[in-house]
């Protein structure tokens, strides 16, 4: 059998990551909902008008620069977050379908094994990036991390485990516990149980010494059950570097905040010749920098270890020479 080009590969992986994209903004628009099911009503509405929307203002990204970015019936501005989710969804899918097992993959016996691997390993990989989308997103907007996703990853973690052991290959608990020389079932399995507890259970220290030292609560539960479900695919160690890499991520972040605010409030000043509305606006960067929701920097640190970023690195040389 002859196998399609790599380029066409990565590009098919992309277009289905555009349509999955596409279906995530209604997930991230209806999860939060009470009363709203992901599937129901089968058609998109406008949140704004209820016009329902007809095919052709239903393409991911075409149709948000078609509409220049609003509501055909009332005008009302489509988010920016509509078109991004699924330009970064194509890409993590594509990214995922660059970095599966390559198709000419051959088992022990001879057989080549390459299309279900490849399919497998790159399937749980961009469902993975995908709920960290939505988790990411729905947290941006509303504090919170939806049960649906960082519980579901945790019921799920363990399941793609067992089915596909070869997740766990780079999990060193996983190939101690396996017989031979690869990573077996029950290895995997137990790689990724660990994973979960560790990830948890790292968070949940972290909030317990936080509400020692600062009398509140530090740590949402949502980020503990998020860094659970993460720990369950990428294994223990992997989800402490994760911890660690959105840490780092959320303090740059953080840090970018804080100065941003006080550039405005600088300029403020200068404007109003006042020193109490910079004492003011210092004090409500400090604000918004202590409420910054945790859940995308924990998303991204999950999602380069997920893909490991050495290997993303050797991917991106290979695509440019
Ligand atoms: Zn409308």
């Amino acid at each position: 059998m002859e196998l399609p080009p790599r380029e066409f590969v990565i590009f098919a992986w992309g277009a289905f990551g555009l349509v999955v994209g596409s279906f995530l903004n209604v997930v991230i628009h209806r999860l939060p909902l009470e009363g709203e099911s992901v599937v129901r009503p089968l058609r998109s509405r406008c949140p704004s008008c209820k016009h329902e929307l007809s095919a052709w203002e239903n393409i991911p990204v075409l149709s948000w620069l078609v509409l220049r970015g609003r509501c055909k019936s009332c005008r009302w501005p489509i988010p920016l977050r509509y078109p991004l989710v699924e330009v970064i969804n194509a890409a993590l899918w594509a990214l995922a379908g660059a970095l599966a097992p390559s198709l000419t993959v051959v088992d022990a016996s001879g057989a080549p094994s390459g299309l279900w691997l490849h399919l497998g390993v790159g399937l749980v990989h961009a469902l993975v990036l995908s709920g960290l989308v939505v988790a990411s997103a729905v947290d941006f907007d509303r504090f919170e991390i939806p049960d649906e996703i960082s519980i579901g990853g945790m019921v799920l973690a363990p399941l793609c485990s067992a089915l596909l052991p070869v997740l766990h290959q780079d999990t060193w608990l996983a190939r101690e516990l396996s017989e031979g020389g690869g990573v077996d079932r029950i290895g995997a399995v137990l790689g990724s149980l660990v994973g979960m507890a560790v990830g948890g259970g790292s968070l949940l220290v972290i909030g317990w010494i936080g509400k020692k030292l600062f009398r509140r609560d530090a740590m949402g539960l949502g980020d503990v059950k998020l860094l659970a479900a993460g720990g369950g695919f990428v294994g223990p160690g992997a989800a402490l570097v994760a911890l660690f890499l959105g840490s780092l991520v959320a303090s740059l972040a953080g840090g970018a905040n804080l100065l941003r605010f006080l550039c405005l409030s600088r300029a403020r000043v200068r404007a109003r010749r006042t020193h109490k509305a910079f004492r003011r606006s210092l004090a409500s960067a400090r604000i918004a920098g202590r409420y910054l929701p945790f859940g995308p920097y924990l998303g991204i640190g999950i999602g380069i270890v997920l893909l490991d970023w050495k290997d993303v690195l050797r991917l991106l040389k290979e695509l440019a020479f």
